[in-house]
C-alpha cells in the first residue's frame, strides 16, 4: 500500500493528537506533532531570553536550533538541542508563548522547512494549523477537526485533572478563545481549513469513532 501524507488540522483540543497518534499506531506510520516544534521555539527563545520583534537575534536563533522527534511507546518526545523538554513545552506559558512566535514569518518559514523535510518520505500523519494548506498542500488525505469550545476546555480540564492539576474551567475556555483568534487571524498561514479537506466535528464523538472514522476513508484510499 502506498505510504500517504496524511494532515490533521484543527483549532486546539479538537482531538487531532488523539486521532493522529491512534492512527499513526494502527497504520504504523510516524506520528509528527507540528505544534510541538512552535512550542519548542518559544521554549529557546524563553531559555535565550530573545526578544520576539528583534528579527536578527531570532534569526541566529532559529539557526542553532536542533530539534528531534523521537519515537517512544508513550508518546513522542521532543528534544531541543539535546535536552528532553517533551514535558516542559505543555506548560502554560509555553503555550501562549508557542502561539505568539507562530505569528513570525521567519519562524515559520524555519519550521516549514523542518516539517517538509521530515515527511518527504511519505508515510506519515502530521497535525497543526496549516499541514493541508500550506506544508503539505498536495497531502494525500486532509481532514479538519473541529468542537464547541466549551467541549474543548472540558477536555483539557480532564486531562489535567488526571494528572493531579486543579484548573479553572472558565480560564482554560478563555485561553482557547484567545488563542484560536490569535492563530485565525494572524496575516501568515492562519488556521483555516483547506478547501479540499474532509471537516470532522469531534464535539459528539468518542476517541474510538473518530479514529475509525479517519481510518476508514484512508483504507478506501479516497481524500472523499
Ligand atoms: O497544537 P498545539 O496546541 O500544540 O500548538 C501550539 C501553537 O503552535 C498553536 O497555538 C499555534 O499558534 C502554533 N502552531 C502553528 N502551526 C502549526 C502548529 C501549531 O501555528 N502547524
Amino acid at each position: 500500500m502506498k505510504k500517504y501524507v496524511i494532515a490533521i488540522d484543527g483549532p486546539a483540543a479538537s482531538g487531532k493528537s488523539t486521532t493522529a497518534k491512534a492512527l499513526a499506531k494502527k497504520l504504523k506510520y510516524v506520528y509528527i506533532d507540528s505544534g510541538a516544534m512552535y512550542r519548542a521555539c518559544g521554549l529557546m527563545s524563553l531559555w535565550e531570553a530573545v526578544d520576539l520583534n528583534d528579527v536578527k537575534a531570532l534569526s541566529k536563533m532559529l539557526d542553532r536550533i536542533k530539534l528531534v522527534i523521537k519515537y517512544s511507546e508513550k508518546g513522542n518526545k521532543i528534544i531541543l538541542n539535546d535536552k528532553d523538554v517533551s514535558e516542559r513545552i505543555r506548560e502554560a506559558d509555553i503555550t501562549r508563548l508557542s502561539s505568539q512566535i507562530a505569528v513570525i514569518g521567519i519562524v515559520r518559514t524555519k519550521m516549514v522547512e523542518l516539517q517538509r523535510e521530515m515527511g518527504k518520505h511519505g508515510g506519515v500523519i502530521m497535525d497543526g494549523r496549516d499541514i493541508g494548506t500550506v506544508v503539505f498542500p498536495e497531502a494525500d488525505f486532509k481532514f479538519f477537526m473541529i468542537a464547541d469550545v466549551h467541549t474543548r476546555a472540558l477536555r483539557r480540564w480532564e486531562e489535567a485533572k488526571s494528572k493531579g492539576e486543579e484548573l479553572s474551567l472558565k480560564a482554560i475556555e478563555q485561553e482557547l478563545i484567545w488563542r484560536d483568534k490569535n492563530d485565525s487571524e494572524r496575516e501568515i498561514s492562519p488556521l483555516k481549513q483547506a478547501a479540499n479537506a474532509i471537516p470532522i466535528d469531534t464535539s459528539n464523538l468518542t476517541i474510538p469513532q473518530q479514529v475509525d472514522y479517519l481510518h476508514d476513508i484512508i483504507l478506501r484510499g479516497k481524500n472523499a
